[in-house]
């Protein structure tokens, strides 16, 4: 078992039983890492992130924390960028066609 795996096992055990009920009603279990995060915390931190583009309840309602959900966006436009290099719709650039495709 990783340390990772270890520490989000202890983290999920110990966090949940520190929390107010109000708090807990507002938590979920993100289903990328497993670790539980606060559902409202993760939409401004998405919706901060993309500066309001792109709407945390639509692409994720919920299902992923904040990290995981940035990560799996950002990841998703890496990836249309780098179509987009190989289509010619945008600069190419080989490291980044490498990297993300
Ligand atoms: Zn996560």
């Amino acid at each position: 078992m990783s340390l990772k795996k270890i520490i989000e096992i202890v983290i999920n055990g110990v966090i949940p039983r520190q929390l107010t009920e109000s708090k807990v009603a507002n938590m979920a279990k993100c289903d990328e890492c497993g670790k539980r995060f606060n559902v409202s915390d993760a939409r401004s931190d998405y919706n901060d992130e993309f500066d309001g583009e792109l709407n945390y309840d639509e692409e994720y309602g919920g299902q992923l924390c904040a990290d995981c959900a940035i990560s799996d966006t950002s990841s998703n436009i890496n990836l249309g960028r780098a179509i987009d290099m190989m289509n010619g719709d945008e600069d190419y650039d080989d490291d980044f066609v490498r990297e993300h495709l």
